[in-house]
């Protein structure tokens, strides 16, 4: 067999511990996951009836171009039809756009520690990636600008940015917006939107008018809590959607996802707890960084990254031993570990955990 040469050493995606492989192997009974950004509080009732409503259709297609739920959407974010597609996941959308823009030889431009799924397709289609440093965690706009040439075709900007969870503002986005040439694409993933509360992040729905080259990602994997039906978007201007469309295959989402997010829409009082909930988890855990004396990026996500001062990895190791799944592995970050905020009780677990770890790898130095 003769692979695409370029594919050969493409690592494949290692996703956080299975919560049922870490009991059978460690031979606990309970194992608390905060390793994937997912929602602790489930998602909404009202979604889990429309999904029960589906079931008796299974036996058919789904509507390949989700027309309703679009529809739906488009209203809700004051854009037409035509500005939006639907994937599996956000994931697809990001692997829909390499597919439609990136050629062997053309260059893309990202942050070097960022959500590793922008790299992987841009490997696959063999386009050159650049990354550039984030500066005390954020995303160094002015940077990317400097590394942009008549090769440039797209430029990542994840905001909030995974897995530091820190934004760029609306200004320094206006900004870089203003400088970036119109034949280079921005993707701008606002995976975490509806958890950000600071308000100087970028309304940036209303600047899709303003920027024909700028195309926006979100998913309902995350505060809506539909991770395992995988549905997420893209809205941008109609010429760049057609061509993400002309790739796309025929029937990328479910009916179930796309009854299901549909709900999820109208149900924003459940958004809106969640996000209150997710707060006060930040401030449980900052409160308890700072006591411990470790430092962090200030999170606008459901998830936060703190500097433990020991190898991370050695550090994920203890806290799963204690039935504690955690990231590490941030090759830019060696001694930070990722955490989702959890409910409060799952919290105090993880504190607990690592507070027991860092004792016991000071007393091992
Ligand atoms: C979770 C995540 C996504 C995509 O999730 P899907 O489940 O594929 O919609 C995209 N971008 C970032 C930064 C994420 O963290």
């Amino acid at each position: 067999m003769k692979p695409k040469s370029r594919i050969v050493n493409i690592p494949v995606y290692q996703p956080g511990k299975p919560i049922e492989e870490v009991k059978r192997e460690l031979g606990l009974t309970e194992v608390t996951k905060l390793a994937s950004n997912e929602n602790p509080y489930g998602s909404a009732p009202s979604v889990q009836q429309a999904i029960a409503a589906e079931l008796t259709q299974l036996h058919l297609y789904p509507d390949g171009g989700a027309v309703e739920l679009t529809a739906e959407l488009a209203a809700s974010l004051g854009v037409t039809s035509e500005q939006i597609i639907f994937g599996c996941g956000s994931d697809e959308i990001i692997a829909l756009i390499t597919r439609a823009f990136l050629e062997p030889g053309d260059e893309t431009i990202m942050a070097d520690q960022t959500f590793s799924v922008y790299k992987s397709n841009a490997d696959i289609e063999g386009a050159a990636v650049h990354e550039v440093p984030l500066k005390d965690g954020v995303h160094d706009l002015p940077g990317m600008l400097a590394q942009i040439n008549d090769r440039t075709k797209i430029v990542w900007v994840c905001n909030p940015n995974n897995p530091t969870g820190t934004i760029v503002d609306e200004a320094e986005l206006v900004q870089f917006m203003d400088q970036v040439p119109s034949h280079v694409l921005v993707v701008l993933d606002e995976a975490y939107y509806e958890y950000v509360v600071d308000g100087a992040y970028p309304q940036s729905i209303p600047m899709l008018s303003k920027y024909p080259n700028l195309v926006i990602l979100r998913t309902f994997s995350k505060i809506y809590g539909l991770a395992a039906l995988r549905i997420g978007y893209g809205v941008g201007g109609a010429d760049v959607i057609k061509l993400i469309n002309q790739v796309r295959e025929p029937f990328n989402t479910s009916r179930i996802g796309q009854a299901a997010a549909r709900q999820a829409l109208r149900d924003q009082n459940f958004v809106q707890e969640c996000r209150t909930k997710n707060r006060e988890g930040i401030e449980y855990l900052t409160g308890h960084f700072e006591r411990l004396g470790l430092s962090y990026f200030p999170s606008q996500t459901n998830f936060i990254m703190v500097d433990t001062g020991h190898s991370a990895m050695e550090v994920f190791q203890s806290m799963l031993s204690r039935g504690v799944i955690i990231r590490a592995g941030h090759h830019k970050y060696p001694t930070y570990i990722r955490v989702t905020v959890g409910t409060a009780r799952e919290n105090e677990i993880f504190i607990r955990a690592l507070e027991e770890t860092l004792q016991e790898r000071t007393a091992a130095v």
